[in-house]
Parts: C-alpha cells; structure tokens; sequence
C-alpha cells in the first residue's frame, strides 16, 4: 500500500434555486477555456442544454451540442471524437446519468475540463469521477475525471420524475452496506480504508433516512430535493478523498450490477441498489428491516416484483454478485450458493 494519497476535488460546487444561468460566469472565474461541448441527453435534457448553450454564447464562448441517446461506448466514443473536431477545452454534461457519464469519459479521454450539471438526482455520479459506461468488458464504473465544476439547479432538478428522485435515495440508503464492506475488507484483507470518507458516505445514506418523511409525501419538498442532492455531492466527494468507490459502492452495488447482466438493466440504478442493501444488511446481520421499511416508506422498490424481475433472476445475481468486480465484501471470494442465495431472497421478503 502507498503511503501517497491522492484526492482530486471539484473546484466549485453551486447548489442553489434558478442557478443555472450563472455557468458562464463560473466557467470564466475558473479559466477552464472558452471552447465548450455540451452534452445533453435526448429528452428534455436538451431543454436545459439549450438553455445552457446560450448563456456561454453571451458570454463569448464558442459552444457546440451534441445530444445522446445512451452511455454506450459507441455513443461516448463518437462524443470524443466531436470533442477532438472542436478542440473543446471544456465539456459540459447536463443530464441524469448519461450525459454526464459520457461527459465524463469524453473529458477523461482528450484532457478537457469537466463540468457537471445535473437535471435528476437519481445517483451519486454528479459530483464523482467514476462513469459508468455500456459495453465495456466489466458493468461496473470506470475512473475517469473529477468535474471541475458540479452545478446543481433545484429547480431543475426539483422538476425530475419522482422516480428518479427516490432512486437517488436508493443509491445512497446503500452507504451503509457500502461502508460496512469496506471496513469488512480493511480488518480481513488489510485493504486501505479512510475514516473520513466512509464517515462521510455514511452521512449521506443518515440524510435520507432522516429526511424520509419528507421523501414519502406527494410533493417532495424543494428542502428535501435540496438535501438529497446535497447528499449524492457528498457521496461523490467522499468517493474523490478514498480515491475509490469504495466508499460508495459495496456487495449491494455488486448485486445491482449482477442484476444488471442477469435480468438486462430491469429498474433505476437506485432502486437495485436498495434492494441489494436490504440483502446485504441481513448477511451483515444489521437492522435490514429498517432499511427496507425506509426504502417502503419513501415509495422505493423492496421486491424482485417490484423491480420487475423473476426471483430466479434475483437468485442468479446473488449467486454471480461476488464475480462482478474483484472487490472483497461480505459476499466473500466464493459467493453465495444457490440454496444460500434463495434463503436469503427469502427471508428478506425480496422473493416469495
Ligand atoms: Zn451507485
């Protein structure tokens, strides 16, 4: 293990009501460049990136758009190479996860400035330098770049499907299981493990169970939006100082992304992860009823119904979770069997 311990940081994180038209001058404090591509998703993502696209234009930038349709690595790999055309020093994702996943690797890929401009809170990649992009050899994230800028308009962001929201929540309901983890392979395996990063993971997943109230009511309050999306920075940044996902990703995410490959992307990231962390709490032998009557109570999946899957697909992923990446949990080096996979689904109501 290496005593040198890097953390790469965004520069500027903006969380506020009608920000979005201040990118500009963000972009110019921090002398980022004045080539800018934005990259937008292909719904109503494009809106905003208009929106965006013309604020720079005023400001005197030369701006480019380029909207996507997936985070496949054909998509990103054409996003690059409009990148490399432009010469583009910045590149701006304004999405949910896509765009800025691609963002992410275009910045990564021609040295380019990243800024992150996320329009739903559904996870923890707004503010991290890990992407997860389709079509790669492992479903997991990739690192790529911190964003120099993350700007989180509540506005916006408060206008994103309730869905998306409460997948956010998901997310980080599984720091606890993400943490536990890795102090699991810290006390067994010697790994690396920073206090101040899994504390800090941990804060977030405590937000939203603090905030769950407010999560469960029709109309999320714009403070509970404001808190959460306060809380996928945090996890982002505590990923930015372990230098990791360690921190933010454990034997749920495995399971997420297992579920993932067994059952082809079924539900919101989130909302895998949520049911993973219910699963994962009960091996940890943790209160994993509160977790699942947290995630009931704010409307977040707890079935393999819910999450429109077959429980064989739920007990495939338990089985293959452990393969996906070599990180050590609590799933351990073999894994769950299938009779051990089906009584855990079981027990934790997930299956009938
Ligand atoms: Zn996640």
């Amino acid at each position: 293990m290496s005593s040198v311990h890097v953390i790469d940081l965004p520069r500027r994180v903006i969380v506020g009501n009608n920000v979005l038209e201040t990118i500009g001058d963000h972009i110019l404090d921090l002398g980022l460049g004045k080539r800018v591509l934005v990259v937008s998703g292909s719904s109503s993502t494009r809106i905003y990136a208009g929106r965006v696209l013309d604020v720079l234009r005023d400001k005197g930038f030369e701006a480019w758009h380029l909207s996507v349709g997936s985070a496949s690595i054909s998509e990103a790999e054409k996003t690059v190479a409009t990148a490399k055309e432009v010469k583009a020093e910045v590149v701006v994702g304004v999405g949910g996860g896509k765009a800025i996943d691609v963002a992410k690797y275009t910045a990564y890929k021609i040295g380019a400035r990243l800024v992150s401009i996320p329009t739903a809170p559904s996870h923890d990649g707004i503010a991290s330098p890990f992407a997860s992009i389709k079509g790669l050899d492992k479903p997991t994230s990739i690192k790529t770049i911190m964003p120099s800028i993350v700007l989180a308009d509540i506005e916006v962001i408060s206008k994103a499907p309730r869905r998306l929201i409460i997948s956010g929540c998901g997310d980080l309901i599984g720091k606890f299981t993400s943490v536990l983890d890795w102090r699991l392979a810290h006390r067994l395996r010697g790994e690396y493990y920073g206090e101040y990063a899994a504390s800090l993971a941990l804060l977030s997943a405590k937000h939203v169970v603090k905030y769950s109230e407010w999560f469960s009511s029709k109309t999320i309050p714009l403070e509970a939006v404001r808190a959460l999306v306060e809380a996928l920075i945090s996890s982002g940044i505590a990923m930015g100082i372990a230098g990791s996902t360690r921190p933010a990703s454990g034997s749920e995410h495995l399971f997420a992304h297992a579920l993932d490959i067994t059952a082809n992307y079924p539900a919101l990231h989130g909302e895998e992860v949520g049911v993973g962390t219910i699963m994962m709490m009960y091996l940890h032998g943790k209160n994993w009823k509160k977790i699942r009557s947290v995630l009931k109570k704010i409307g977040a999946p707890t079935t393999a119904k819910e999450l429109g899957v077959k429980p064989d697909d739920v007990i495939k992923a338990l089985t293959i979770a452990h393969k996906i990446r070599p990180r050590y949990t609590i799933l351990g080096e073999k894994g769950l069997t299938v009779e051990a996979a089906e009584r855990l689904a079981k027990i934790t109501g997930v299956i009938p």
